[in-house]
């Protein structure tokens, strides 16, 4: 049997699938914690958690801490992309100043069998520089926000995929716009013969989700530059939803 509620508002910090599994996980769990989820704002049609949803930034990290202190958050986990490193340290630096308890929520990288064929690069201008080697016909799988970096390389054609469409055409003379979200590992394989691509650039997010289209590049032997995530916000973390149900539990 559950205990009773460990605290009374949780502030979840997401965006992520791991962070809706959280909010479900905490409600089954402790019926009476008022939950907040947290979204950039990112997309337009966001998949939403249970528990309630406020949308957009605070004003770094001293706005944070205003809102944690104006609602009565008493307890913050941080369940955001890995690479969404500008939240994490305002999480981090709000939780100390308004005083409430945080947590990250972490997501190993990738691993795959295939690990010699993957080049993996620091940075998003290590995965440009790489491709100045090389590569034709790129699947860019990167989000909208950096793909200007790869602008300065011409006579390629690159294939992009927004969950949302983009507000101003991408700024390459040769490319596809594909609005969705990620497939399946037989989606994902079809659609990179059917633009015949040769060259995969993506971030080592680690979510399931996404894991597909570099399974199924890997599978067809073309050549995969991923990006590695920046380094860890500061602990606590739990690497799973039952880590930090026991974190909650713990407080
Ligand atoms: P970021 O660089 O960490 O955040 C930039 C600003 O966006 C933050 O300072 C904050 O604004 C606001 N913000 C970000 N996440 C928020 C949240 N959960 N709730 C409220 N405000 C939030 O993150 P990003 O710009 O969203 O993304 C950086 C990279 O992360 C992207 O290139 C993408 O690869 C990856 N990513 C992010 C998400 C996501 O949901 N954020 C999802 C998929 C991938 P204030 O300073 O005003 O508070």
């Amino acid at each position: 049997m559950p205990g009773a509620p460990v605290v009374s508002r949780l502030l979840i910090l997401g965006g992520t699938a791991d962070a809706r599994a959280l909010a479900a996980a905490v409600q089954v769990r402790w019926p009476d914690i008022r939950i907040i989820t947290s979204l950039a704002g990112r997309t337009a049609t966001p998949r939403l958690p249970v528990g309630e949803v406020q949308t957009g930034g605070f004003g770094g990290a001293g706005g944070l801490a205003d809102y944690i202190t104006a609602e009565g958050v008493d307890a913050l986990i941080d369940a955001t992309h890995p690479f969404a490193a500008e939240i994490s340290k305002s999480a981090a630096e709000a939780a100390t100043i308004a005083h409430v308890p945080r947590l990250v929520l972490t997501r190993p990288p990738w691993q795959f069998v295939q690990n010699a064929a993957v080049q993996h690069m620091r940075s998003i201008s290590a995965a440009k520089s790489a491709l100045e080697s090389g590569g034709q016909r790129i699947f860019l799988a990167i989000g909208r926000q950096e793909i200007n970096q790869f602008n300065a390389l011409k006579g390629r054609f690159f294939l992009l995929r927004f969950i949302d469409a983009p507000a101003s055409p991408p700024p390459f003379d040769r490319c596809e716009v594909l609005i969705g979200r990620p497939g399946t590992y037989e989606d994902e394989r079809k659609m990179l013969q059917q633009f015949a691509i040769d060259t995969l650039v993506a971030k080592n997010g680690g979510s399931a989700a996404s894991r597909a289209k570099v399974d199924a590049a890997l599978d067809l032997g073309l050549r995969v530059i991923l990006i590695d995530p920046p380094d860890l916000p500061p602990p606590p973390h739990a690497e799973s939803i039952d880590g930090a149900l026991a974190w909650l539990d713990s407080l």
